[in-house]
């Protein structure tokens, strides 16, 4: 088959797909180290979600109070439930100083104190002395556009180190000869040409799948293909059920409305207007923690009780609030909802839902960005030629919950660790085996099914009906009987991709192959995601379980592993990394996670 199509051929050490804080901090890395580099991305690099982050990024500086790493690390292992790999956390810890100083030597423009240090600001979860408080000043800021400043700084040291560039290029499957990663097959979306990568590492950076969701705060971009690519590979993915939600994202567009929205007296109500949120927190209403209130909006939801035709949002009040102090202290927001929902917040509620923010799984590696999987029941069984880094990959730095600026921190050091790696064991120029076809002929053949489907439903239906499914049966309420039905009902999407049809055959400019790909990246994982969450029976961390509402260390302090077989879902798990890098601490025992 694949010799209908005509391959342009490329030769490099070492390829990275996707051009967002990780991927780039790979890419600088490898070039650095001497080794032909190319990066592939489907957007323009400072184009990759990471350019949103606003809040900042996590390292135990001490500019402004007591501080360090071994503290952070104590919040981040509490953070994660338990369920974070230790030896990992440490590392990122440990190393986190070290690469913010890199990141401002790149030239981000961080914020200053008056003495000309590194402004950090508090975030959720951080503390000093081992969880004890007062709360720790640990998170570095460019004012509130910290990824932006980051991903140009990171894009300009690539262009530096002579890493090529094939912007515009999409992905679609990696090049896997007897268990080996050996580079990846993509498509120039421009012109419809198809390129084989050949490379002897390949490292996945693509992001997360937040939009296998209905509702989500990250780029429509955000569809997972490394992890599509990655299924399709035979790994087994991580920890799929941990998915991190904010509570209130627009309806529809799922931009953020930040928390201080109702830090400055805004309120949910349901569909009669009542002020649900004190039946669940008495105390702190509608300022309870970020998965209580996410809890609370899907229990309406789900009784009945949900605002709008399909019952499926809440309203966020903030028309009894001075429009003087709106306009001064949310003037953000205030232009967000007139764009996003055609809300003037001065007169009526925004209309808001629970918006996936953040994937914790994804495909598991080491501390060296090297995938992992179970083979011969080896749990950490390295695949020969593949890396993951960034919100793709699953460290597993966060465990089951991830600490607000603890990913942009994970981006660079992994970034780096995996460039580090490379660069000790490739030497310039290795030479390449010859590959057979039978891999090209894979990603092709699959490429060319899509291309020439006729079945008689429509990309955009089978999606609808996904993210539907994730938002309704995956949600941050969950309980056997909806994770029962989940599995069905996504089992049954899953189906429909067999039943595709496209209308554009042409491979030029043609956004309706391009999403057909992502969508049947996501699909996978979307699949996963409810099979593994419906497997565990406990809470912990994002996966709130209401049949199971303890956690239950002694059976389910494991990660949980999920892959295609025969097109069925096989599950197992792997055990959490309790032991540390270095004596100089020691593993930290699990506790009841109270804040
Ligand atoms: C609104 C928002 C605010 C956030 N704020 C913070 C914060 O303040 N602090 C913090 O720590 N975290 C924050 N996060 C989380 C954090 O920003 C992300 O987890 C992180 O930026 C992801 O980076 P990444 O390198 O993994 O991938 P991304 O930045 O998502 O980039 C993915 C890259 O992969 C490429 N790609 C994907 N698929 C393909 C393909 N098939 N072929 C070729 N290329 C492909 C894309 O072109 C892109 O370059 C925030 C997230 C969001 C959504």
């Amino acid at each position: 088959m694949a010799a209908s199509y005509q391959i342009i051929d490329h030769v490099y050490d070492a390829v990275v797909v996707g051009a967002g804080g990780s991927g780039l901090r790979a890419a600088m890395g490898i070039a650095e180290a001497g080794l032909k580099t190319a990066c592939i991305t489907k957007v323009f690099p400072t184009r990759s979600h990471t350019v949103a982050a606003q809040g900042g990024i996590a390292a135990s500086l001490g500019n402004m109070g007591p501080d360090h790493w071994t503290w952070h690390m104590y919040d981040t292992v509490k953070g994660s439930d338990w369920l974070g790999d230790q030896d990992a956390i440490e590392y990122l810890c440990r190393e986190a100083p070290a690469a913010v100083y890199e990141l401002e030597h790149f030239g981000v423009p961080f914020s200053r104190t008056e003495a000309g240090r590194i402004y950090q600001r508090p975030f959720g979860g951080m503390m000093q002395n081992m969880g004890a408080g007062p709360p720790a000043q640990r998170t570095c800021a460019a004012a509130d556009r910290t990824g932006h400043a980051m991903l140009h700084a990171l894009y300009q040291q690539s262009l530096k180190y002579a890493t090529d560039f094939y912007i515009e290029y999409f992905a679609i499957d990696l090049i896997m000869v007897d268990g080996e990663c050996r580079g990846v097959i993509a498509i120039n979306m421009d012109d419809g040409s198809i390129h084989r990568f050949r490379s002897h590492k390949t490292v996945l950076a693509t992001g997360g799948y937040g939009r296998c969701y209905f509702s989500a705060t990250s780029a429509h971009t955000s569809t997972g293909d490394g992890g599509g690519m990655a299924i399709r590979a035979g790994v087994a993915m991580q920890d799929m059920e941990f998915v991190q939600f904010h509570p209130t994202g627009i309806y529809g567009a799922g931009v953020l409305i930040t928390e201080g929205a109702r830090g400055e007296g805004g309120y949910l109500t349901n569909a009669s207007g009542e002020r649900f949120m004190e039946r669940y927190a008495p105390s702190a209403k509608d300022l309870a923690s970020r998965d209580v209130v996410s809890r609370s909006m899907a229990m309406e939801m789900r009784e009945g009780r949900g605002v709008g035709k399909e019952g499926d949002h809440i309203n966020l009040h903030l028309n009894h609030i001075d429009p003087a102090v709106l306009h001064e202290r949310l003037p953000g927001i205030s232009e967000t909802a007139k764009v996003f929902a055609g809300v003037d917040v001065t007169r009526e509620p925004i209309p808001v839902t629970p918006t996936v923010h953040y994937n914790m799984g994804g495909i598991p590696t080491n501390y060296h960005g090297e995938v992992v999987t179970l083979k011969n029941g080896d749990p950490d069984a390295v695949v020969p030629g593949l890396f993951a880094v960034g919100e793709a990959a699953c460290v597993s730095v966060h465990g089951a919950n991830r600490l607000g600026s603890n990913s942009l921190i994970d981006l660079v050091v992994f970034g780096r660790a995996t460039a580090h790696r490379i660069g000790e064991t490739l030497k310039p120029g290795t030479p390449h085996a010859v590959v057979n076809s039978v891999a090209d002929d894979f990603a092709i053949g699959r490429l060319d099914g899509f291309r020439h489907s006729k079945g008689a439903s429509g990309t955009a239906e089978i999606r609808l009906a996904m993210q539907k499914t994730m938002q309704t049966n995956a949600a941050v309420f969950r309980t056997a009987e909806v994770l029962e039905e989940g599995t069905h009902k996504i089992d049954a999407v899953y189906q429909r991709m067999a039943d595709i049809g496209i209308q554009d055959r042409s491979l030029v400019f043609n956004t309706d192959l391009i999403e057909t790909l992502e969508l049947d990246n996501m699909v996978g994982q979307a699949v996963l995601t409810i099979h593994i969450a419906k497997a565990r029976h406990e809470s912990r961390g994002a996966h709130m379980h209401e049949d199971y509402p303890n956690r239950d260390d002694e059976n389910f302090m494991k990660h949980s592993l999920g892959w295609f077989r025969d097109g069925g879902v096989e599950l197992a798990q792997r055990p959490v990394h309790a032991y540390t890098l270095t004596d100089e601490i020691e593993y930290i025992k699990p506790k009841a996670r109270v804040y």
